[in-house]
């Protein structure tokens, strides 16, 4: 199975003992942040942090709520001002 460059499985070749007392088993190099199960450190698909993620939580990261919530918020603020202008104009001629 191939593992993304940038995780840091490779302590398994360097500092194998650094990973053991994490409690990570073989074949990954970090605990999910999120739900705790084995996974790899390495970058968020859409936020410039690092961390710990399985691979279900990190392709629920790339593909999941948070950004559709980033895509749907101008869309939102776009409803309210026309929703605000609407009100406003059904004000005025009440
Ligand atoms: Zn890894
Ligand atoms: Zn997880």
């Amino acid at each position: 199975m191939s593992q993304p460059a940038t995780c840091h499985c490779g302590l398994w070749e360097s500092s194998p003992g650094t990973l053991r007392s994490q409690g990570v088993p073989e074949g990954f190099c970090g605990i999910c942040d999120v739900c705790g199960a084995p996974g790899h450190v390495r970058a968020h698909p859409a936020a410039p942090v690092s961390g710990a993620w399985c691979d279900a939580c990190y392709s629920n990261l790339a593909t999941g709520n948070g950004v559709l919530i980033a895509r749907a918020v101008p869309w939102i603020a776009l409803s309210l001002g026309l929703l605000a202008a609407g009100v406003a104009v059904w004000r005025s001629l009440a």
